[in-house]
């Protein structure tokens, strides 16, 4: 979607620290890091939120929590949070569903 950072980021036409790619998925360095180990998980098509799921988007979302899961035991994390920010009553700034991965405060 046109002026999306996250499409942007997930079509390189903006840069980012890319830890994780695939067909559907990209991972990135969160810029604002909240924890020592802060990544952003997204699928590369544009879906506004949660809030926004259809049926066809299950398998995406599933993806998205085993990417996470892996990038965590890569990085060597014994624990993590995982957060999906849902509208801006939830906090959600950037209109690109995402989930936070955070951790890394003791390894
Ligand atoms: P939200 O509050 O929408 O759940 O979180 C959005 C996150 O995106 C924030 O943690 C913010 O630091 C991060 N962010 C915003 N713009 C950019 C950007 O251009 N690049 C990267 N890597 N992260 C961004
Ligand atoms: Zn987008």
């Amino acid at each position: 979607m046109e002026n999306c950072i996250f499409c942007k980021i997930a079509n390189k036409t903006a840069s980012s620290k890319i830890v994780y790619e695939d067909s559907d998925i990209i991972a990135f360095e969160d810029t604002t890091p909240s924890a020592p180990v802060h990544i952003l998980i997204i699928p590369k098509e544009h879906i506004q939120s949660i809030d926004h799921l259809e049926g066809n988007h299950a398998g995406v979302i599933s993806k998205i929590i085993f990417v996470a899961k892996k990038i965590a035991q890569d990085k060597g994390l014994s624990g993590y949070k995982l957060i999906f920010n849902v509208g801006r009553e939830g906090g959600q700034i950037v209109d690109h569903l995402h989930l936070h991965l955070l951790g890394g405060w003791k390894s």
